[in-house]
C-alpha cells in the first residue's frame, strides 16, 4: 500500500499499513536493509542522485535507507504531517529540529518543565548566543507576556515530564505564531495516540521513539515530523551532516512498533486511570493523573489529548517514603524508562533531575517524595495490589 493512499484510512489501518515498500520478492513482512551504501546504475545516474535523489532513491545510510524510510512514512501518515525524518535518539531528534533552525541572535520561549537533556540542549543553544525564555507552561498568561515579543521558536512538552502539567497546545500555538515562531512541541508523553499536534497548531512535532513507539524498551531511536519543507530541507541537511541518522535495524524496530501502539497506548492509559483511581483518596499519597477530575488542568487534558495518558506522579511526602515503597515493589521495575510494557517506577530527584539544582527542582514542582509511574501491559490488578502493597 503506497503512503498517498493510506492517508485516508484511519489510524489503526495507517499504522499497519502506510509507508511500506516490498523489494522484488513481494514479502509480506517489511524487510530490514542493513545496508549503508546503494549501488548505481551508471555515473550518469549517480551524479544525478546527489543532484536531487527521490523518496526511492538513497545514497548513504546516514542520508536515508529503505527501513528507516518506511518507518518515517508511516509515523508522518500516522501524524498527519508531510514528512518525518527518524534520527538515531529522541535527544537527536530535538538537537536536529532545534538547532537546523537557530541562529545566533535567535530567540525561544520554552516552557521550565522539560526533560533533563531538553534542558541541556536549551541551555547549549543560549551559550551559542540564543536568548531562551523560559515560562511556566500551564500558565496562559506567562505565554502571552512572553510572546508579545517576537520569537523564533515556542519549544515545549505537551504533557510535562515528570510533573505532568499539560501545555494548552491550540492557544500556545496561536500566540507562537502571532509572534512570528515555529512551534515545536516534544510529544513523547501524550504519545503519537492521545496526540493530535499538528492539527491543535504544532509546526513540528518530536518524538523519542524509544518509548511508545518500540514500546518495550529494545531500542533507540527518534523522529521529527513536520513540512516537507522543513523535514528535508531544514532538518535533513542538519542530521545528516552531524550523524544523527537511525540504525536501519532500530528503524524497522519502530516500524513494527507502530503496529501494535495504538492497542498498547490504549490499554496502557486504561490501566493508568484505574490505578490512579485506586490510589486517590489514600492517606499520605497525593496523587498526580491528569484523567482524575481534581488534576488541577484535568479539563485542559480531556481537551487536548483526549486521555489521562499513561503516566502518572504520586508524592509520597518524603525521600525516605519514596524509597521505602520503590523497594518494596514487586511486579513494577525501577529504572528511567518509560512508555515500556514492563510498568516502571522512577524516583525523579535522585536520578533523571539530579543534575538540577535543589530550587529548580522544587520550581518544577520535583519534590523529595515524587515517584514517576509509567503504566505497562501487566494485568491491572496485580500492578494496584503491588503498589497497595508497597505504599504499606
Ligand atoms: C526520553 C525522552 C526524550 C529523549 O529520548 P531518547 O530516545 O532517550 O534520546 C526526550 N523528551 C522526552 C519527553 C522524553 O521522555
Amino acid at each position: 500500500m503506497s503512503d498517498s493512499s493510506a492517508r485516508d484510512l484511519h489510524p489503526r489501518t495507517r499504522a499497519v499499513h502506510a509507508g511500506a515498500r516490498r523489494s522484488q520478492y513481494g514479502e509480506l513482512a517489511e524487510a530490514i536493509f542493513l545496508t549503508q551504501g546503494f549501488q548505481y546504475p551508471s555515473a550518469e545516474e549517480a551524479e544525478a542522485r546527489f543532484i536531487q535523489s527521490g523518496p526511492d532513491e538513497f545514497i548513504y545510510a546516514r542520508y536515508g535507507n529503505p527501513t528507516s524510510r518506511m518507518f518515517e512514512d508511516r509515523i508522518a501518515a500516522l501524524e498527519g504531517t508531510e514528512d518525518a525524518f527518524a534520527t538515531a535518539s529522541g535527544m537527536a531528534a530535538v538537537n536536529g529540529a532545534l538547532f537546523s533552525m537557530l541562529r545566533p541572535g535567535d530567540r525561544v520561549v520554552a516552557a521550565r518543565a522539560l526533560f533533563g537533556s531538553c534542558l541541556y540542549i536549551l541551555e547549549l543553544l543560549d551559550a551559542f548566543g540564543v536568548t531562551v525564555d523560559y515560562v511556566d507552561g500551564a500558565d496562559l498568561d506567562q505565554w502571552r507576556a512572553a510572546l508579545a515579543t517576537a520569537a523564533k521558536v515556542v519549544f515545549f512538552e505537551t504533557l510535562a515530564n515528570p510533573t505532568l502539567e499539560i501545555v494548552d497546545l491550540p492557544a500556545v500555538a496561536e500566540l507562537g505564531h502571532a509572534a512570528g515562531a515555529t512551534v515545536v512541541v516534544d510529544n513523547v508523553f501524550a504519545t503519537p495516540v492521545f496526540s493530535r499536534a499538528v492539527e491543535q497548531g504544532a509546526d513540528v512535532v518530536v518524538y523519542s521513539a524509544t518509548k511508545h513507539i518500540d514500546g518495550s524498551g529494545r531500542a533507540l531511536g527518534g523522529v521529527i515530523c513536520g513540512t516537507r519543507q522543513f523535514v528535508r530541507k531544514v532538518a535533513e541537511p542538519y542530521i545528516k551532516h552531524t550523524g544523527g541518522a537511525i540504525s536501519p535495524f532500530n528503524a524497522w524496530i519502530m516500524l513494527n512498533g507502530l503496529v501494535t501502539m495504538d492497542l498498547r497506548v490504549r490499554a496502557q492509559a486504561e490501566s493508568a486511570r484505574a490505578i490512579a483511581e485506586a490510589l486517590h483518596g489514600r492517606d499520605s499519597v497525593r496523587v498526580i493523573y491528569p484523567g482524575l477530575p481534581d488534576h488541577p488542568q484535568h479539563e485542559t487534558a480531556m481537551r487536548v489529548m483526549g486521555s489521562g495518558g499513561t503516566m502518572i506522579a504520586l508524592d509520597l511526602g518524603s525521600k525516605e517514603a519514596a524509597f521505602r515503597a520503590l523497594d518494596r515493589l514487586r511486579v513494577w521495575s525501577i529504572s528511567n524508562n518509560l512508555g515500556d510494557a514492563r510498568s516502571i517506577v522512577t524516583h525523579p530527584a535522585t536520578t533523571t533531575h539530579q543534575r538540577l539544582p535543589e530550587e529548580a527542582r522544587a520550581r518544577l514542582g520535583i519534590g523529595p517524595g515524587l515517584i514517576r509511574l509509567s503504566v505497562g501491559l501487566e494485568d491491572t490488578g496485580d500492578l494496584i495490589a503491588d503498589l497497595e502493597q508497597a505504599l504499606g
